[in-house]
């Protein structure tokens, strides 16, 4: 998994936690979220800058 800002690659230990945590090479509070695409219920796990909002 890349990180959308550094485009480092990051080793996901758990896909089922959301919480935030930091980029290990840039710092960036970063989020697992769960992208629903619409595709035949497919579900694409991906990384995103968190929002803190
Ligand atoms: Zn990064």
């Amino acid at each position: 998994m890349k990180c959308p800002d550094c485009e480092e690659d990051i080793e996901i230990e758990d896909w089922m936690d959301d919480k935030p945590f930091g980029c290990p090479h840039c710092g960036e509070i970063l989020q697992l979220v769960t992208d629903e695409g619409g595709y035949s219920g497919a579900n694409d796990k991906r990384l995103v800058l968190y929002d803190k909002s």
